[in-house]
């Protein structure tokens, strides 16, 4: 028999989500959050603490909103310039096949989070959907996020907008 152990998700399945505060907001200091890899003008790039893969990314705006049209001009230029500058980065470090970008509007979306607008980033390989991922909602992520932010780090400390 074959052991899963990913005891980051418990933390996840457990945490009580109807508290008030969002998670993606300054207030709740999260730029300062130890998994932030990159501060922009308008967005920021953070490691998904929950990943569904290695190196699962966020693209996450300063302006709490729920919809795309909450976002500036500005603000979504910005985005997809660091949606396309970390899936160079991801392609680069982790030799992925694919890359899935994907950005969910609403609880019947999977929006986790649905309060404050946030992207996807998540690396693939072949033949990585696995069993348990078919046959349940469990995925088994083979690497702690201390190793994938320090794979990442020094090539986000270089990126310039
Ligand atoms: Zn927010």
């Amino acid at each position: 028999m074959e052991i899963i152990y990913a005891p980051w998700r418990m933390d996840y399945l457990v945490k009580d989500k109807s508290k008030d505060e969002c998670v993606f907001c300054a207030d709740n200091k999260c730029y300062e959050d130890k998994y932030v890899l990159f501060k922009g003008l308008y967005s920021y790039v953070k490691l998904n603490t929950f990943p569904y893969n290695c190196g699962h990314l966020l693209v996450i705006p300063f302006v709490h909103t729920k919809e795309l049209n909450g976002l500036s001009f500005e603000a979504g230029a910005e985005i997809m310039k660091l949606l396309s500058l970390s899936c160079d980065i991801l392609k680069k470090v982790y030799r992925c096949d694919a890359i899935n970008v994907g950005l969910n509007i609403g609880k019947a979306a999977g929006a986790g989070i649905e309060r404050h607008l946030h992207f996807h980033i998540i690396p693939r390989w072949e033949g990585d959907v696995s069993f348990y991922t078919v046959c349940s909602e469990l995925r088994v992520v083979s690497e702690i996020l201390d190793d994938t932010y320090n794979k990442l780090i020094g090539d986000f400390k270089s990126l310039k907008l």
